[in-house]
């Protein structure tokens, strides 16, 4: 329950400007963001300081934005063509004004980071070149941005868990109460709280309740914090909620990693490969379209489709790529074999279809030149089921299988908010007070995902919901 504003006040009280909760991109973005334009800042950081960060720290954080062809990518990338990938992947369900506003200031967000001495590097390659890295990754991020606030002379309360919102008689949101090392505390936000502190991917009963029974054994890729808190709290205040609660992110994982907080241990090669299921089978077209727009995608439809976990084999040609290695991390040597049977025997799979999905799948690659930087229509063809793109036979030995599952990143359902980051209620009102970014904010991911979009959507978003709680203090 929301605590009434007039029993505020049996604890211990601070008061601020605008109170971040969170402390990952959204939140470290917004409170920098306000600091700048001279607001008194709180960020509440549910975790220990050597823990801070939330997903944010755990990723590569590559991101996409708009920008001109450069060394890092042949091509133009307009904030047209950011706005119509990501309305594609959604099926056109994204809030078409959200989806505008983040296309339309993610430059303008990345040159501010650039500004505050990130560096970049290229993303992932064979993802249509549009992605930018951080050299220093997530965790330097967190870092450079924790810097700042210091340097500006921000307040950070670490193993802080906000609990509740504070709520006037006007309804409007006056703060939070938390859980801090002092004990319960209420914190004031004069002109507004900003949630920030992820979704529920780390909730085992709201992922369950949310996704469905499977969702209990996903493997959780990042923070442990991020249990559902802001968005709990703002529907408890009256916060609609939007977006697709059923779905999440995800990644096609090393069946080998850790069970929680494993980070980056996806296989972002796996159209260079095939995916075989326990009997052997093909069982999704690996080049439908490029890694970056079917990753998600695919790992559900290992978890959902073909049993919690699968094969990736690849031959000679693929491994020894220069690319192979960046595209994975190895949480644990591939299995290696020089014929197609004994392959079968290792990852215990039964031999004759194994021998016979590599036949099939070999006699139907059509001749075309090879390109893993374009949908090179070098296809498979005439089997079932297909495989669109990247299609080369494989015949080179020793053959190589990486065992793969999937995890979970963030979820997708969120907060109503209008393209000022303000939460709307479930009358369809604006909360007075209360701001959503990064994870907690709905509508802005369905089904699928495109990649390099969720850290520039916290970026994007936390410093947007800032600015106007900042103008809000001037005011
Ligand atoms: C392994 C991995 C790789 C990824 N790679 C990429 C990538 O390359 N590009 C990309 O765009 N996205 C990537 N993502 C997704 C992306 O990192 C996140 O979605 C994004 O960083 C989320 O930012 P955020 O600020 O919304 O949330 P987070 O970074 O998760 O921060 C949430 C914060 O809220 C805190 N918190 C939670 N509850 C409370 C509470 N009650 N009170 C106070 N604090 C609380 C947490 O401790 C944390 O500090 C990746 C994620 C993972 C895990």
């Amino acid at each position: 329950m929301p605590v009434p504003f007039g029993s505020a006040g049996a604890v211990a009280q601070y008061t601020f400007d605008v109170v971040v909760v969170g402390g990952g991109v959204a939140g470290l973005c917004a409170a920098v963001t306000a600091r700048e334009a001279g607001a008194g800042v709180v960020l509440l950081e549910k975790a220990p300081r050597e823990q801070r960060g939330g997903n944010t720290r755990f990723a590569d954080a590559q991101m996409r934005f708009p920008h001109e062809a450069d060394e890092f990518g042949p091509r133009d990338y307009s904030a047209d063509d950011m706005f119509n990938d990501l309305m594609r992947i959604s099926r056109g369900r994204a809030n078409e004004d959200l989806i505008r506003t983040l296309c339309d200031n993610a430059r303008q967000t990345a040159d501010w980071l650039t500004g505050l001495g990130l560096e970049w590097e290229q993303g992932y390659p064979h993802t249509a070149g549009y992605r930018r890295s951080p050299k220093s990754g997530g965790a330097g991020l967190v870092d450079l941005l924790h810097r700042r606030l210091e340097g500006l002379g921000g307040a950070v309360s670490y193993e802080t868990a906000a609990t509740e919102l504070i709520v006037d008689e006007t309804r409007r949101i006056r703060g939070v109460r938390a859980h801090s090392p002092e004990g319960v505390v209420d914190i004031f936000g004069t002109n507004g709280v900003i949630l920030a502190c992820g979704g529920f991917q780390a909730n085992v009963e709201m992922r369950v309740r949310y996704l469905g029974r499977y969702a209990d054994s996903l493997i959780l890729r990042g923070s442990r914090y991020n249990t559902g808190d802001g968005l709990n709290m703002a529907m408890a205040a009256g916060a609609a909620p939007a977006g697709q609660w059923g779905d999440y992110h995800s990644a096609v994982l090393d069946a080998r990693s850790p069970r929680i907080e494993c980070g980056v241990t996806a296989l972002y090669n796996y159209q260079m490969g095939i995916f075989v299921n326990h009997d052997g089978r093909r069982f999704l077209d690996e080049g439908e379209d490029f890694r970056d727009h079917t990753y998600v995608k695919f790992s559900k439809h290992i978890v959902e489709v073909a049993g919690g976990e699968a094969w990736c084999l690849f031959d000679q040609k693929a491994y020894q790529r220069e690319e192979f290695a960046r595209a994975w991390r190895p949480v644990g040597p591939p299995v290696l074999a020089e014929t197609v049977e004994d392959l079968a025997r290792r990852i215990e799979v039964p031999e004759a279809n194994l021998v016979e999905t590599l036949e099939s799948f070999n006699a139907a690659v059509q001749p075309g030149v090879y390109d893993l930087d374009r949908l090179d229509g070098k296809r498979a063809a005439g089997i079932t089921p297909p495989k669109s793109n990247w299609a080369l036979p494989l015949d080179e030995p020793p053959y190589v299988a990486i065992p793969v599952t999937g995890g979970i990143t963030f979820t997708f359902g969120g907060l109503k908010c209008d393209t000022s980051a303000r939460v709307i209620d479930t009358r369809g009102q604006v909360m007075e007070g209360l701001y959503a970014a990064g994870e907690p904010m709905g509508e802005i991911f369905y089904y699928n995902y495109p990649g390099a979009s969720s850290v520039i959507r916290g970026a994007v978003y936390g410093r947007i919901a800032a600015s106007h709680a900042a103008a809000q203090a001037k005011a």
